[in-house]
């Protein structure tokens, strides 16, 4: 039997996107074409445009499609001139465009420290561009963000928030009254992967990173991944507030009987707000990278707190950032879970767990 956990990661492709795709797969034309074949085609890419500017609540010109959320993230932050304060949890695609980022730090919890944004922000001598994810990738945990909006505002800055990790599992509908700009990607809700979107509204200063052809009314491009917009536009329409309704339960239950299990173990950023889909998991001496292994022979996908493109495990900047000593970075573990998951998968998980652990501790496996 095999159980996927890793829904932060990627999510599995939901039926409706697949048919999309599959049905736009007979279909020839270039978007920018002025014949009836090319119009076609313009009109299957506005209609996936419609669907995520209803989601958001936003005009459909305040949306362009890009090829993920990296690419969402680094046209948004090369294109800034000016300062550009980013929490120290950001995902890489936000810490590392610039070399220039002012840092601002997270509690224990994860959640930014308001105080230092108000302090950072004050130091700017020009209004800077502030770069605060809604849900983290490696902890669920999520971020006050009205409140951080309301300090980016009191100085005059602009407010860029990565909802990669929060379109479908943190009401969104909201956010754009509250960033200036925001990304998303479509394979974190069950969507193709290589397409995403910048959002923004028309005060914020974007700049085009990819140049020529004219496309996306010149904020980027090159020729539209149409069957990846399609597919988007039906995950997007497919989305539903009872998608997760049974996954903080069975997260929870995760988290209780580990926890009875083993209670040395801990659960990183517990007492913030979370996702419910996500849960990390420090196993007591036991490195991320043996339990992911274990846990992948026992046939289940989760994952170690950062996986970097290459598979390497690497320790964790979020858990670092959190103060968790460095120990308890390279013993934790990503747990993500979704729509498609059960109790009955859970309790497999927390069994393997249990196994895990006590094999590990017989060995000594540290
Ligand atoms: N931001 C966050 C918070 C993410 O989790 C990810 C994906 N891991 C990205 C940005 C990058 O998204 P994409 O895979 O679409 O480039």
């Amino acid at each position: 039997m095999s159980v996927y956990l890793d829904y932060n990661a990627t999510a599995p492709l939901r039926t409706a996107s697949a048919q999309a795709m599959k049905d736009f797969m007979s279909l020839v034309g270039n978007a920018s074409s002025v014949h009836k074949f090319g119009r076609d085609i313009r009109a299957r890419i506005e209609e996936a445009r419609k669907s995520l500017a209803n989601c958001l609540k936003v005009n459909t010109d305040q949306l362009i499609f890009t090829s993920g959320a990296t690419e969402a993230n680094n046209t948004i932050l090369q294109g800034f001139t000016g300062p550009v304060v980013v929490s120290a949890t950001e995902h890489a695609s936000v810490l590392q465009p610039r070399g220039d980022c002012l840092i601002c730090p997270v509690d224990a919890n994860g959640v930014l420290q308001l105080a230092d944004l108000d302090q950072l922000l004050s130091n700017c001598k020009k209004p800077a561009l502030v770069s605060v994810m809604l849900a983290n990738n490696e902890t669920g945990v999520i971020q006050p963000i009205t409140e951080i909006a309301k300090i980016i505002k009191k100085h005059q800055s602009k407010f860029h928030c990565d909802a990669v990790q929060a379109l479908g599992k943190v009401k969104s509908d909201n956010l754009m009254q509250l960033a200036d700009v925001i990304s998303v990607s479509a394979h974190k809700i069950g969507g193709p992967q290589g397409i995403g979107a910048i959002v923004f509204n028309k005060s914020f200063p974007l700049n085009a990173m990819i140049r020529g052809g004219g496309q996306e009314r010149r904020w980027r491009g090159g020729t539209e991944n149409t069957i990846g917009a399609v597919g988007f536009g039906a995950a997007v329409r497919d989305i539903s507030e009872d998608d997760l309704a049974a996954t903080k339960d069975i997260r929870d239950q995760i988290e209780q009987e580990i926890l009875t299990y083993c209670p040395e173990a801990k659960i990183i950023g517990a007492a913030a707000e979370r996702t419910p889909n996500t849960c990390n998991i420090v196993m007591p001496g036991v490195k991320s990278e043996t339990q992911v292994m274990n846990f992948d022979i026992a046939g289940i996908a989760v994952s170690a707190g950062a996986a970097c493109s290459s598979g390497k495990v690497q320790t964790s900047h979020v858990l670092a950032a959190m103060g968790l000593s460095k120990a308890e970075q390279e013993c934790s573990l990503r747990v993500s879970l979704g729509w498609q998951t059960t109790a009955k998968e859970a309790t497999t998980f927390v069994d393997a767990w249990q196994r895990i652990y006590s094999r590990c501790k017989e060995l000594d496996l540290n």
